[in-house]
């Protein structure tokens, strides 16, 4: 029996579809879309290999939700395509968009089955409608819509797309390389998501699970004298600063770690290495934004946080409420659900003799309910 790798598809940037969510990433139950769609075919089918192709800044934490094959995506659907395909070491690949979410296990079997009897086996719908194509009929019988997952002979696949002309599909890409196309009947059920609307007709879909996420983050600064003071977004009024790469902002600091924390992303010293020239003297809260961008991007959304700054010095009782407010702002939030605490260290340890400011911050984060959507 011939070797058959599946190559899924979720390197998308979702730029026309309108939520604060990558598709790929809208959570059915506990785990992402595209971990369903994965799941699904593997559980119905046998492939020597999966591979997935993700956003490069994604791929890290993809990489922690399952042990397939992740491979960094390109600037368009072909390019991510052929990147993916270095990869394979089956004779035969069925590619499949994420957006096709739901797995119409009769029809990608119709595919499958018609193996060797092609160089891309195509699902294909008959129009049903009258066609016009531009301003005339055309007889409908000989209209085909292509559907995926396609199977494709990889070697041939390769050398289609290794031409340079861009393809919307597999099947397109082979028949202009002179391969043979085979046609098997498609699947009303094999719908793409293109629309947020598309969410509710999509009969594989499973809500998402009301769970929450917690985090948490500790980070400790020195004072450096002729610094200006950066607290939780806030000026401060104190001789001193905090000797950092970045503006030192440790409140800052600590929430983004309670937030990478939470989501599972690692920690801010990944995120933003300091010997990296781009985080030098950087705005902290800027940082916050980078990282409150890739969380909601990747389907989760802060709820809560609650930090404690221990500080002999300076004094914050003036400030606690501006930076609340200022970090709650920043994350969408209500004052309410942004706690800023304030303590000294009775004088005593490093915080005491007034060397430094430590934070420690607790995060919480919730799934975007695309369920709730109207
Ligand atoms: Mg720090």
């Amino acid at each position: 029996m011939s070797r058959i790798s599946l190559i899924l598809l979720a390197a998308g940037s979702s730029t026309r579809f309108a939520l604060p969510v990558k598709k790929q990433w809208l959570y059915q139950g506990t785990i992402p879309l595209w971990l369903h769609v994965a799941r699904q075919y593997q559980e119905a089918f046998e492939f020597d290999e999966i591979i997935v192709t993700g956003h490069p800044d994604e791929l890290e934490y993809m990489r922690q939700f399952a042990d397939y094959t992740f491979v960094p995506g390109g600037s368009s659907r072909q390019a991510s395509l052929a990147y993916a395909l270095e990869r394979v070491t089956g004779e035969w690949v069925l590619v499949n968009d994420i957006a096709r979410c739901c797995l119409d296990k009769a029809m990608v079997r119709r595919v499958l089955e018609h193996k060797d009897r092609a160089d891309c086996i195509v699902p294909a719908l008959q129009a049903v409608d009258t066609v016009y194509y531009e301003d005339r009929p055309v007889d409908r019988t000989a209209v085909r819509l292509i559907q995926t997952p396609q199977l494709s002979r990889t070697t041939i696949l390769r050398e289609a797309l290794d031409t340079g002309v861009s393809f919307t599909d597999e099947s397109s890409a082979i028949h202009a390389a002179g391969g043979r196309v085979l046609f098997v009947e498609g699947s009303t059920r094999a719908r793409k998501l293109t629309h947020p609307e598309d969410l509710y007709h999509l009969d594989c879909l499973v809500p998402p699970s009301p769970q929450t996420l917690t985090g948490y983050g500790l980070d400790i600064h020195a004072f450096e004298a002729g610094k200006p003071m950066i607290l939780g977004g806030v000026p401060i009024d104190s001789p001193v600063g905090f000797k950092a790469h970045s503006d030192g902002d440790v409140a800052v600091h600590a929430l983004i770690d309670a937030l990478l924390g939470a989501v599972g992303m690692g920690d801010i010293g990944e995120h933003f290495p300091d010997t990296d020239p781009r985080w030098k003297g950087a705005d902290s809260m800027r940082l916050l934004e980078a990282v409150l961008t890739r969380i909601r991007d990747c389907g989760l959304e802060p709820l809560q946080a609650d930090l404690t700054i221990l500080a002999q010095a300076p004094k914050l009782s003036p400030y606690k409420d501006r930076i609340r407010r200022r970090l709650a702002q920043a994350m969408g939030l209500l004052p309410a659900r942004v706690n800023v605490k304030a303590t000294t260290a009775e004088k005593m340890g490093f915080i005491g003799r007034e060397e430094g400011v430590a934070v420690h911050a607790v995060a919480t984060l919730g799934i975007y309910d695309w369920s709730k959507m109207s």
